[in-house]
C-alpha cells in the first residue's frame, strides 16, 4: 500500500505525510485498480471523484452496448465506473467490463442475488442469506475494487417510513428489495446481521465496502427524515467495525435534496461517519427536471462536494426516464465533472485554480487551440466553435465579431 499512496499522492499533488495521515485515519479510501488501469483514492484532501453508472437491464442488455458506454465514461474522464447490470448474462459483461476499464470498477453484488433470485425461484423474496453473500464473494472474484452493500436497511430504520409515509418511499433498487424481502420473511436484513462475514469477503478481495443508503430520499419532500438519519446513523457505526477490521469504507449519500438541506447533510455524515469519504448520488435539488437531471445533479453535486462529499455518482439526461446510451452517459460524466471541479476550486486546490487561470490567460488572448487543449471536454468545445464560427485561427467568435471586448480592451 506504501508505494500506491507514493503514486496517488503525486497524482493529487498532496505530501505523501498528508496522505498517509487521512488514510490511517480512515478519511480517505484508496481503490485498487481493475487489470488495466490506475487506482484512485476519494477523501480529505484530494481532488472531487467522478463515478459513472453503467450496466444492463433486464430490457436492455447489450454487451457491446455497455462496452461502448465505458468507453465514453473514460473518454469524457470519469475516475470510476459501476456495473449495475440485471439483465443477460451478468457475469459476462462484469467481466469485460472490469477486463476492459482503465478504471476501478464498482457493483451491487444484491443485484445478482435477486435476478438470480427471480429467474429461478420466481421472486425476490426467496433469496437465501448465503445467496446474498455469494454474491459479494462472485464480485470480488471478478476483480470488482469497490461493492455497494445496503447493510443500513434495518427493521428499525423501515418503522420510520412505516410511521411517516414518503412521496416516494424506497428508490434505491437494492434497498426496496432488501426491505421487500424483509417484510415478507419477516426477518432483519442478512447483510446486517451477518457484516462481519461481508467485511471478511471484502477484506479477501481488498474491496472497498461502499456503505449503500438504501432509504435515501427520492424526492425533494422524503429529504432528510428519520429513516434516512437512521440509516446513517447505522452507517456510521457500520463504518467504525469495518476500520477497526481493516476493511476501507466509504459511506453513500443523498438523493433528492433541496439546496438548503445540503451542506447540513454533509456535515451531519461527517460527523456521524468520523469523516469517513462521503460517496453521494447528484444530489438532484429539484424533482421536475426529467431529461435534464445531469444539471439538476451536478448543482447539488458542486455544493455538496463543496461541503464535504467526495465522491459524486453522475446523473444523466435519462435519469428517471430509461437506460442511459453513450452520448448521456458522456453527458453525464462531463455534467459531474464540472461540479467536482467547481468545488476543487472552493476547496482550495491549487491545481484547480491554475487550470482556470490558464484558460482564462488563453481567453484573453483568444488563443483558441490553447482554450481547446485547457477544455474539460476540448471536443466538446471544438465541435460548437466550428459549428458557431469561422476556422481555429479567427481570431473573434460570432457571439460579437469586430466588438470583441477582449480584442478591444488589449489594443
Ligand atoms: S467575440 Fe465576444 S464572445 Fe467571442 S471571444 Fe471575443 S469577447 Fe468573447
Amino acid at each position: 500500500m506504501k508505494e500506491l499512496l507514493q503514486e496517488i499522492a503525486r497524482q493529487e499533488a498532496i505530501s505523501e505525510e498528508i496522505l498517509g495521515a487521512a488514510f490511517q485515519r480512515g478519511e480517505v479510501a484508496v481503490f485498487k485498480a481493475s487489470p488495466q488501469g490506475k487506482a484512485i483514492a476519494v477523501g480529505t484532501g484530494l481532488r472531487v471523484k467522478v463515478n459513472a453508472n453503467i450496466g444492463t437491464s433486464g430490457d436492455l442488455h447489450d454487451e457491446d452496448r455497455e462496452l461502448r458506454k465505458l468507453e465514453a465514461a473514460v473518454k469524457a474522464g470519469t475516475d470510476a465506473v459501476m456495473d449495475l447490470s440485471t439483465g443477460g448474462d451478468l457475469r459476462s459483461v462484469r467481466r469485460k467490463i472490469v477486463s476492459g476499464s482503465s478504471v476501478p470498477v464498482g457493483s451491487v453484488p444484491i443485484y445478482e442475488a435477486i435476478v438470480n433470485s427471480v429467474r429461478r425461484k420466481g421472486g425476490a423474496e426467496k433469496m437465501e442469506p448465503d445467496e446474498m453473500l455469494d454474491a459479494i464473494r462472485l464480485h470480488g472474484e471478478d476483480g470488482i475494487s469497490f461493492v455497494t452493500v445496503h447493510c443500513g436497511v434495518t427493521l428499525s430504520a423501515l418503522k420510520h417510513i412505516e410511521r411517516n409515509p414518503r412521496v416516494c418511499g424506497i428508490v434505491s433498487r437494492g434497498g426496496s428489495f432488501l426491505a421487500r424481502w424483509m417484510r415478507r420473511n419477516g426477518k432483519e436484513n442478512p447483510l446486517y446481521e451477518r457484516y462481519d462475514e461481508v467485511l471478511e469477503i471484502c477484506r479477501q478481495y481488498g474491496m472497498v465496502i461502499s456503505l449503500g443508503d438504501g432509504l435515501r430520499p427520492g424526492a425533494i419532500a422524503d429529504s432528510l427524515d428519520a429513516a434516512q438519519l437512521e440509516e446513517l446513523m447505522t452507517l456510521g457505526d457500520l463504518y467504525r467495525r469495518a476500520r477497526a477490521s481493516g476493511v476501507q469504507a466509504v459511506i453513500e449519500g443523498p438523493g433528492h435534496v433541496p439546496l438548503d438541506q445540503i451542506a447540513p447533510q454533509m456535515l451531519l455524515q461527517k460527523r456521524l461517519c468520523d469523516n469517513a469519504p462521503f460517496y453521494v448520488l447528484g444530489p438532484l435539488v429539484t424533482d421536475v427536471a426529467p431529461g435534464l437531471d445531469h444539471i439538476t445533479s451536478a448543482i447539488g453535486g458542486a455544493i455538496a462536494a463543496w461541503h464535504g462529499a467526495d465522491f459524486l455518482c453522475y446523473v444523466t439526461p435519462t435519469e428517471h426516464l430509461g437506460l442511459p446510451d453513450v452520448e448521456d452517459v458522456r453527458m453525464g460524466v462531463l455534467a459531474a465533472r464540472v461540479a467536482g471541479h467547481a468545488a476543487d476550486l472552493v476547496r482550495r486546490r491549487g491545481d484547480a485554480w491554475k487550470w482556470d487561470t490558464e484558460m482564462s490567460r488563453a481567453r484573453k488572448a483568444r488563443d483558441w487551440k490553447e482554450q481547446f487543449r485547457l477544455a474539460l471536454d476540448p471536443d466538446l468545445a471544438r465541435e460548437i466553435r466550428s459549428r458557431t464560427c469561422y476556422g481555429e485561427e479567427h481570431e473573434t467568435c460570432t457571439m460579437c465579431g469586430d466588438l470583441c471586448a477582449y480584442k478591444a480592451d488589449s489594443e
